[in-house]
């Protein structure tokens, strides 16, 4: 049965959520995968292994959280890393030193940083574009253009990237189409369905969605790509350990669950702040204010629960995000409890001042990430620090 869950894509993403990669254990039937916590295992004679050899290269617990990711984007591989970061530089290194890629210039921070700081000191070339307009992407493009890297939305400005169109755009000129799905969820957003190649995940914030681990993922449907991604992850090593792999395989359990509460808070929380004279801007793409709404109507089935607002000022943004009770001041974001943060200083601190303001990536933006506390409760907190 779980066998047909990581293969059967007419079962619901709630099914194959609790179910997809996830055999009865032959010992004891346990019902929970367990935690292969061994370095290596017993071979029968020379060459003869049951398919496991050494736990870089393979685990139980890794792989059925690799099944069950791969399963939930309508892909047929996954490739579990150490960390969001580490999956990226898989991605990356299926190019070669002389290869180019553009890249949306609103990324995560730590992709901007290793692109910029270190692959490109590697042979590697990249063109960081606005990713809301096609006609912003197609002039980037070069003979040595082969990958496009997009997120959607984007953190902190929650700005979206057409994928329909550049997935056209990217199969028109044969790059590998790359987009990290940390923000919207398997539930809320399936790439695959657009023409992405590769669609990756920081763990870190939803999937797993409990902050109590770091780790990385990779899912693709074609299997040149999996044999190359598998080749560099177990070359390069980056790999995550089973107990990481088993929470956040406990995590992906309720995806579906806790995505439907972050976006029923989101949405309430940015309305309650698009109506308050206190906030000046709300950036949240399930607003009908926001810019790229209709699109967002298009291409997600949520808006989840990451929102930024214009405060103006990197004073007023320090009162709030000082003053928030429930609200705790903290990188990261996707877990059950609610975070705030300041961009500017904390998340893409990394990213030049200059590029930060031509994005519009103000001193006075303060990001949210909504938990799945009571609505009610959230809005009284940042109702109580925007003061008066
Ligand atoms: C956090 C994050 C990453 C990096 O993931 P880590 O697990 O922190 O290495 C990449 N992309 C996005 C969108 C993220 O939010």
């Amino acid at each position: 049965m779980t066998r047909t869950a990581d293969r059967d894509l007419t079962l619901g993403l709630a099914t194959r959520a609790v179910h997809a990669g996830q055999e009865p254990e032959p010992l004891a039937g346990s019902v929970t995968l367990p935690i292969f916590q061994t370095s290596t295992y017993v071979q029968e004679g020379i060459g003869k292994n049951r398919g496991y050899d050494y736990a870089r290269t393979v685990n139980p617990t890794r792989q059925a959280l690799e099944r069950n990711v791969a399963a939930l984007e309508g892909g047929t591989h996954g490739l579990a890393f150490g960390s969001g970061m580490g999956a990226i530089h898989a991605v990356l290194t299926l190019l070669s030193a002389g290869d180019h890629v553009v890249c949306g210039e609103n990324v995560y921070g730590g992709t901007h940083r290793l692109m910029d700081k270190i692959l490109s000191r590697i042979g590697l070339t990249f063109t960081f574009v606005d990713t809301r307009e096609v006609d912003t992407v197609a002039p980037a493009l070069t003979p040595k253009t082969k990958m496009l890297f997009v997120e959607t939305p984007t953190n902190p400005l929650m700005r979206l990237a057409d994928l329909a169109a550049l997935g056209d755009l990217a199969r028109g000129r044969n790059l590998l189409f790359v987009v990290d799905n940390t923000f919207a969820t398997p539930v809320f957003q399936r790439p695959f369905e657009f023409g992405a190649d590769i669609v990756l995940h920081s763990t870190t914030k939803y999937l797993n969605g409990h902050s109590d681990m770091v780790g990385g993922i990779v899912a693709v449907k074609r299997d040149d790509l999996a044999e190359q991604l598998q080749f560099i992850q177990k070359s390069v090593g980056a790999v995550p350990g089973p107990f990481d792999c088993w929470l956040a395989l406990r995590g992906t359990k309720t995806l579906p669950l806790r995505m439907k509460k972050h976006d029923e808070n989101g949405r309430r929380v940015a309305e309650w702040l698009a109506a308050d004279r206190r906030v000046q801007t709300v950036f949240y793409p399930g607003l009908p204010s926001h810019p790229q709404h209709d699109l967002a109507c298009r291409q997600m089935m949520g808006f989840g629960g990451m929102l930024s607002i214009e405060t103006g000022s990197l004073e007023r943004a320090r009162r709030i995000v000082e003053r928030t009770r429930l609200f705790a001041l903290a990188e990261s974001l996707g877990g059950v409890e609610s975070l705030i943060g300041h961009p500017a200083t904390m998340t893409h601190a990394a990213v030049p001042p200059a590029m930060r303001q031509a994005m519009g990536l103000t001193d006075g933006l303060v990001r949210l990430s909504v938990g799945i506390e009571d609505a009610d409760d959230l809005i009284a907190d940042l109702d109580q620090a925007l003061g008066s």
